[in-house]
C-alpha cells in the first residue's frame, strides 16, 4: 500500500484545528474536487481521500485514535481484538472485545461494516432513450431531463438551518449507539443498539433546514447533454458517471445508465454493423439484368443486377452498413434478391409468354379457364367490355 498522506495535510488544517475549521476546510475542498464538478482525472481519488480524512477528523474518538496511532487506527483489522468498537460509535469503554464476541454469536456481525457517517455514493439511476433506426446508426446529440436527488443548496447537505449546525446527540452523547440489556439463550447480555434519536450518526439536527427538512437532499429536475455514439444497438447501455442521485455524507453522486431502445426500420434489418435489405425485382429484370437505384441508410446507390440473377442471390454493398461501435469504418449492406412473379398479365403479355415457351421448345399445359392465366384473361376481357 502506498504511503498515505496525513489527514491534516489533506484538509490543509493544523493539528489543533477545531471541528468547525475541519468542517469548513472539508466543505471547501469537497466542492472543489467533487467528481460532478471537477472533471480532472485525479479529482475523484482526491475527493475520496479528503472525505476519508474528514470522516476521521470530524469524529472526536476517531480523531483521538488517529492522533495516537496514525493511519493504523483506520485499518479495519486494527483493534479487532480488545480495541473493539471504535469503527463505529466510539470506544465502548472496555466492552469492545466482549461486544464483538457476542455480535459474532448472534449474527450482529459487521459492527464496522455500517458507519452511518461514512460517505456513501448516491443511487444509480436508469433512463430509457428511444431512438429511430437512423439515429442509432448515425448517433446524435441530445439533452435529457429527469428527476434526481441533489445536495440541498440551502444547507450544503448537512440538513441544518443555515447559521445553525448539527449538535452532539442528546441521547447517545455522540456515540451513535446506546447500551441496552438483551435477553439471550445464554442469559442477559449488555449489547449496543443504534441510537434511535440520531440513527447512529451521533449528531442531532435541532433546527432543520427549511428547504430539505433536514434530509440534506432535494429532488431536482436535472438535465444533461448526451452524445449518443454512432452505431448503438437496441439494448445497449451507456454509463454517465456522477449523473445519478446525490451521495450521503459528502459521498459522490451515483451514475446514470442510459438504455437505448431502437425502433425497427420498415425496410432494413440490422445485425451489428451489417444491414440487410430485400430487393424486389421482376422476372424480366432477373433474366435480362438491369441497373436501378437501391436505398441504403447512406442514401440511394446505383446497383447493377446481372443478367440471369437467381432468386435468393445476395450481393454486398461495401461500407454501406452501420458504423462499427468498436473499431473503425462501416459494415456492409447485404442485398437479397426477391423475384416477384406478376399476379396480373394483359392478354398481350400472356401471349408473349406462350410464344416464349414455344421458342424455348415446349408448350405450356394451361389449365383451362380455371387456370391462373385463364382467370386473368376473363378479368381482362371483362374490364375491356366495361369501357
Ligand atoms: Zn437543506
Ligand atoms: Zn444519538
Amino acid at each position: 500500500m502506498a504511503t498515505k498522506e496525513d489527514y491534516y495535510d489533506l484538509l490543509g488544517v493544523s493539528k489543533s484545528a477545531s471541528t468547525d475549521e475541519i468542517k469548513k476546510a472539508y466543505r471547501k475542498l469537497s466542492k472543489k474536487y467533487h467528481p460532478d464538478i471537477n472533471k480532472e482525472p485525479d479529482a475523484e481519488e482526491k475527493f475520496k481521500q479528503i472525505t476519508e480524512a474528514y470522516e476521521v477528523l470530524s469524529d472526536e474518538n476517531k480523531r483521538a485514535a488517529y492522533d495516537q496511532y496514525g493511519h493504523a487506527s483506520t485499518d479495519p483489522n486494527f483493534g479487532a481484538g480488545g480495541f473493539g468498537g471504535f469503527g463505529q460509535g466510539g470506544f465502548s469503554g472496555g466492552f469492545g472485545g466482549f461486544d464483538d464476541i457476542f455480535e459474532q454469536f448472534f449474527g450482529g456481525g459487521g459492527r464496522r461494516a455500517y458507519n452511518p457517517n461514512a460517505p456513501r455514493q448516491g443511487d444509480d439511476l436508469q433512463y430509457t432513450m428511444d431512438l429511430d433506426f437512423e439515429e442509432a446508426i448515425f448517433g446524435k446529440e441530445t439533452t435529457i431531463r429527469y428527476n434526481r436527488q441533489e445536495v440541498c443548496g440551502t444547507c450544503d447537505g448537512d440538513g441544518a438551518k443555515p447559521g445553525t449546525q448539527p449538535v452532539t446527540c442528546s441521547k447517545c452523547h455522540g456515540a451513535g449507539s446506546i447500551q441496552a440489556e438483551r435477553q439471550t439463550p445464554l442469559g442477559r447480555v449488555m449489547t449496543r443498539q443504534v441510537c434511535d434519536v440520531c440513527q447512529g450518526t451521533g449528531q442531532e439536527i435541532k433546527e432543520k433546514c427549511d428547504t430539505c427538512h433536514g434530509t440534506g437532499q432535494v429532488k431536482e429536475r436535472h438535465s444533461v447533454k448526451v452524445t449518443v455514439p454512432a452505431g448503438v444497438e437496441d439494448g445497449n447501455q451507456m454509463r454517465l458517471q456522477g449523473q445519478g442521485d446525490a451521495g450521503k455524507n459528502g459521498g459522490p453522486y451515483g451514475d446514470l445508465y442510459i438504455i437505448f431502445r431502437v425502433r425497427p426500420s420498415e425496410i432494413f434489418d440490422r445485425r451489428g454493423s451489417e444491414i440487410y435489405y430485400e430487393l424486389p425485382i421482376n422476372f424480366v429484370q432477373a433474366t435480362l439484368g438491369d441497373e436501378i437505384e437501391v436505398p441504403t441508410v447512406h442514401g440511394k446507390v446505383r446497383f447493377k443486377i446481372p443478367a440471369g440473377t437467381q432468386p435468393g442471390t445476395t450481393f454486398r454493398l461495401k461500407g454501406k452498413g452501420a458504423p462499427k461501435l468498436r473499431g473503425t469504418g462501416n459494415g456492409d449492406q447485404h442485398i437479397r434478391i426477391k423475384v416477384v412473379i406478376p399476379d396480373k398479365l394483359s392478354q398481350e403479355q400472356a401471349d408473349l409468354l406462350r410464344e416464349f415457351a414455344t421458342l424455348d421448345g415446349y408448350e405450356v399445359q394451361e389449365q383451362g379457364d380455371d387456370s391462373f392465366f385463364g382467370k386473368m384473361k376473363d378479368a381482362f376481357l371483362r374490364d375491356k367490355g366495361k369501357k
